[in-house]
C-alpha cells in the first residue's frame, strides 16, 4: 500500500518517530493529540480496519492491545487509567484506512463514548 500514510510511517518514509517497534507492530504520537497521553499503535502489516479482519489476523490484533498495555505502563498512564479506541468507518470518523488502536490518557477522558 504505497500511498497509505501509516505504511509510509511504517517504511521509514516519514520523519516520524516511533515511540515502540517490533516485528508485528510500531506505534507513534498522533500528530493531532486530543489528550496529553495520545499514541496510535498499527500493525506493520498493512490491514484497512476493523471490517477488514480474519480470523487469521486475531494474533495481529491481541498483540496490538498488549503492545498499548505496555506502552500505557511506560508513558505512565496505567494507574490513572486509559481509552483505548478503534474507529471503523465513516459514523466513527475513522480518517485514516490503515488499522490503528488509539492509546488515550494523561486526564479525565470525557465519562461518555459516542
Ligand atoms: P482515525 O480518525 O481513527 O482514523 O484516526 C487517525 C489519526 O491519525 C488521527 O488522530 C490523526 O491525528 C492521526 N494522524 C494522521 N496522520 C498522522 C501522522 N502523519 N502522524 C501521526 N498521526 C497521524
Ligand atoms: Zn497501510
Amino acid at each position: 500500500m504505497e500511498e497509505c500514510i501509516f505504511c509510509k510511517i511504517v517504511a521509514g518514509k516519514l520523519p516520524t518517530e516511533l515511540i515502540h517497534e517490533d516485528d508485528v507492530v510500531a506505534a507513534f504520537a498522533d500528530i493531532s493529540p486530543m489528550a496529553p497521553v495520545h499514541a496510535l499503535i498499527i500493525p506493520k502489516k498493512h490491514l484497512a480496519g476493523v471490517n477488514e479482519l480474519s480470523e487469521e489476523d486475531a494474533p495481529v490484533v491481541g498483540h496490538m492491545i498488549m503492545a498499548a498495555q505496555r506502552l500505557a505502563r511506560r508513558l505512565g498512564v496505567s494507574a490513572s487509567g486509559y481509552r483505548l479506541v478503534i474507529n471503523t468507518g465513516a459514523d466513527a470518523t475513522q480518517t485514516v484506512p490503515h488499522l490503528h488502536v488509539h492509546l488515550l490518557g494523561g486526564r479525565p477522558l470525557e465519562p461518555k463514548l459516542g
